[in-house]
């Protein structure tokens, strides 16, 4: 059994892929060009946002994000302590002060409350000019955005979404009219088309996203060397983070095989990858439930939010031995991960050092008494199979060994 199945994904869209592949080739341009305009105007109007800027890789996506913002030295970033390194990695990058914050213990995104309180106690030192909250759509999930803006909204504060796990998902907001989908939340938000990210390429790349056409020139200006109207006429300074042309190509038909467009719909089982997703989570919660007395606990996904599934993942029993259980599922040909095994705040690069110095993070310490979700999640979460191209009967197998393990 696969973990993800690219091989299987590429098969089965082998003959669109190839032929995109094969144009690129033929036009012999390799950067920008028609594959990027056209992909970065596909992805602003699935997302429902004005402007859709193409770049290298995520971690760059939330970078140029920073940039166009002018984040640095002084100001704090108030990030969810659990996430993906690269969340909090290019802020703190940039020199800005980092602010652990904690998540909901069921949906494992970030807690509002938590987020408030952080923000009271760093505009009450004083010392950090409060400026950024980055908002994650933690594993396809979008995280409570109505009381998020609004807690930006009062405190002055810039939303920046990191959309790295959650494109293609969504929030009912119209009443089963639409949906506003995950992207189109935060005044930046970015994303990762990393291969094993819900739509991916064959390779690295990312985008922003925002619906302001200040920042987006900004974006477009950082992202190749800060140039300005004229190429070689340089602006500002920057940095080289474009996406490649032929991923661009690809990532066309991924979208399209994410969403179900007509042109790939009837190869996929269920219609579309985001629909098939969604079924096998279904399967997953339904069969996992069963085995509730045990202890284990399925992922909670809120009423009216569609999740991209970038993974599903349940917490183990409190106590379990999630090693010897990750090791006796491998031998059942069972391939588990954890995302993720450590909080922010314990990893040796936030621990020991705030950027520059090398004093034990004060942050962390307060982390530590203020993050205790995210400290339990670490402790107990595990990452199960889920892909487009995994059957009914394999989600099945995996819950009730899982269940049957316990
Ligand atoms: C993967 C990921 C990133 C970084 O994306 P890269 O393309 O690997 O640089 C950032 N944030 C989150 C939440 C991610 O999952």
């Amino acid at each position: 059994m696969h973990f993800k199945d690219l091989k299987t994904q590429y098969e089965t869209l082998k003959p669109e892929i190839d032929a995109a592949i094969a144009g690129v080739l033929d036009s012999a341009t390799f950067i920008g060009g028609e594959p990027v305009r056209n992909l970065e105007q596909s992805l602003a109007e699935h997302v429902g946002v004005k402007n859709c800027i193409t770049c290298a890789n995520g971690t760059d996506a939330l970078t140029l994000a920073l940039m166009a913002w002018y984040i640095g030295a002084d100001d704090a970033v108030f990030v969810p302590d659990f996430t993906s390194f690269a969340t909090a990695e290019a802020p703190a990058a940039l020199g800005a002060h980092i602010v652990f914050v904690d998540v909901d213990p069921h949906t494992y995104n970030m807690d509002p409350d938590s987020l408030i309180n952080a923000v009271n106690r760093v505009k009450k030192e004083g010392k950090y000019n409060p400026k950024v909250v980055i908002s994650v759509d933690l594993f396809g999930q979008a995280p409570d955005y109505f009381a998020i803006k609004r807690i930006c909204r009062e405190n002055d504060l810039l939303l920046l979404e990191d959309c790295a796990q959650g494109l293609g998902g969504g929030v009912d907001i119209t009443g089963g009219k639409d949906y506003k989908m995950n992207g189109s939340f935060g005044d930046i938000a970015t994303t990762s088309f990393f291969p094993a990210k819900p739509i991916g390429c064959f390779g690295d790349g990312g985008a922003v996203f925002t619906d302001n056409d200040e920042w987006a020139d900004h974006i477009r200006s950082v992202c190749v060397h800060g140039k300005g109207e004229d190429k070689y006429n340089n602006i500002r300074l920057g940095m080289n983070s474009r996406l490649d042309s032929i991923q661009a190509a690809i990532l066309r038909i991924k979208l399209a095989a994410f969403k179900g467009e007509p042109s790939v719909r009837k190869k996929i089982p269920y219609g579309s990858e985001l629909l098939a997703l969604n079924t096998l989570s279904d399967v997953y919660d339904k069969e996992i439930k069963y085995y509730k007395r045990k202890g284990i606990e399925i992922p909670v996904i809120k009423k009216d939010n569609l999740s991209a599934w970038a993974s599903y993942n349940v917490l183990l029993p409190e106590g379990a031995d999630r090693d010897l259980i990750q090791e006796k599922l491998a031998g059942k040909d069972i391939p588990t991960q954890v995302y993720y095994p450590n909080p922010l705040h314990r990893l040796d690069a936030f621990a020991k050092s705030t950027p520059g110095t090398l004093e034990t993070n004060p942050e962390t310490e307060i982390a530590e008494e203020t993050c205790p979700n995210s400290i339990m999640l670490s402790r107990r979460i595990l990452s199960l199979p889920i892909h487009p191209y995994l059957t009914e009967k394999e989600v099945k197998y995996v819950a009730r060994t899982l269940g049957e393990m316990l």
